[in-house]
């Protein structure tokens, strides 16, 4: 029987808990491992029928993940914790020889990069303990890597731009609230925006925009019009490496004016912050008092309606003719939460990073050393979403 440690309880780890355990025959023995054993309980008492071990870690530490894979001899290890935690958590894994799936690129707590970089150098030591690590096994990054996969398989000669779009229609009824970690979330949208193309001589090269500096109007199946926003996205740097004659790629996101005016007045005010300040003699991390003050996104769930719409337009060349295609997933946050309790921005990041484990653990995506997603046969993957929650649809654009 094989077994799996998931490390991280908050809401993307409670997804994964439920949809293991849906899967409990791939996953076999599940321990369920956070820093603080409280969120383990509770999603411990809600899979009350199906038994998952819960126990603590401090996954910053990689002496203590190490003791814990050895001690339940696990595996995988399907981390969905925060991006702080990923390099610990990997150098646990080469030197237990236990394959490690992620969700985010591995970030420092004092300065956001964005970049694989640290996980990618390790590779080799990977390799050596003849493991396998999936990077980017949620949404986006994730499903979109695939889709994009998916597109270069079956429909294209080449590729020549991309565009992801993601788009969360859902309300909370919160003036303001974000849907995944408050930290994480807020680094990203707050930071400089950037996307990747080709100029005159064919040299690849990122260009950067001010945060939220460009803006487009796009039609979203089964939402509508939503305005969206230029961000810079870690998927992209995996693409650009693996997508063959691509000529441009750009990543946008929708925000309500709402959700801006708010971000924008926090900013101003110093509370994004992520360098500590003096508050009465003690020493605080702005953004972090205020992922204290902002409603713990997994409370959204049971009061969230509306849907997710995260998809991608390819457009290329197909037997010498131009084509654009768009594959996207809609998700609907009440429908996430009657089945797991979790909003759909969890769900839509869990149910991934599930079907990535399976693959894994069912040898179907094998390899040794460190992987994006794009880089094996994507009809599994596509196949097991829209039988694990997740159905997509293909259109056909006009060029
Ligand atoms: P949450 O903040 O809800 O949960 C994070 C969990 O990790 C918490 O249970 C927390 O414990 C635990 N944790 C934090 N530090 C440690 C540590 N040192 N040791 C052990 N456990 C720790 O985040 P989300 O569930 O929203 O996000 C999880 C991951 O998914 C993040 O990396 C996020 O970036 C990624 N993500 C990826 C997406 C994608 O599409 N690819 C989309 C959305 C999220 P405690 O409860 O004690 O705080």
């Amino acid at each position: 029987m094989k077994k799996t440690l998931i490390i991280g309880a908050g809401g993307v780890g409670h997804v994964v808990a439920h949809k293991c355990v849906q899967n409990r025959d791939v996953f076999g023995a599940i321990t369920l491992a956070s820093r603080s054993i409280g969120r383990c309980e509770e999603i411990q008492s809600e899979i009350k029928d199906a038994k998952i071990e819960i126990t603590t870690v401090d996954a910053d530490k990689t002496e203590e993940v190490i003791a814990l894979i050895k001690r339940i001899d696990a595996d995988i290890v399907i981390n969905v914790a925060l991006p702080y935690q990923d390099l610990t958590i990997m150098d646990a894994c080469i030197a237990t020889k236990t394959h490690y799936l992620d969700t985010a690129n591995y970030e420092h707590p004092d300065e956001a990069k964005f970049e694989y970089k640290e996980q990618w150098a390790r590779d080799e030591a990977f390799k050596e303990a003849g493991i396998m690590g999936l990077l980017g096994s949620g949404f986006d990054p994730g499903v979109t890597n695939v889709f994009f996969a998916y597109a270069q398989k079956h429909y294209f000669d080449a590729i020549h731009t991309i565009d992801i779009l993601d788009c969360n229609a859902g309300d909370h009824g919160y003036a303001f609230a974000t849907n995944f970690n408050p930290e994480i979330n807020l680094r990203e949208v707050s930071a400089k925006g950037r996307y990747w193309q080709k100029n005159d001589s064919g040299v690849g090269e990122w260009v950067e925009t001010e945060p939220m500096e460009i803006k487009m109007l796009w039609d979203y199946p089964e939402v509508g019009e939503r305005d969206s926003y230029l961000l810079y996205h870690e998927e992209m740097e995996s693409l650009v490496k693996h997508i063959k004659g691509l000529k441009r790629i750009r990543f946008f996101m929708t925000f309500s004016e709402s959700y801006l005016t708010h971000m924008r007045c926090l900013e101003n005010v110093g509370m994004l912050g992520i360098k500590p300040v003096m508050h009465k003699g003690v020493e605080i991390v702005p953004i972090e008092f205020l992922k204290t003050l902002l409603p713990d996104p997994a409370s959204l769930g049971e009061r969230t309606k509306g849907k997710t719409n995260i998809g991608i337009v390819a457009e290329g060349i197909k037997d010498g003719k131009k084509r654009k295609i768009y594959i996207y997933q809609v998700s609907d946050h009440e429908k996430c939460y009657a089945e797991v309790k979790s909003q759909a921005v969890s769900y839509t990041t869990g149910v991934p990073a599930m079907i990535g484990a399976k693959l894994i653990l069912e040898e179907k995506w094998r390899g040794e050393g460190v992987f994006n997603m794009e880089e094996f046969d994507p009809d599994l993957f596509m196949e097991e979403l829209n039988s694990q929650g997740l159905p997509w649809q293909i259109k056909e654009l006009a060029v």
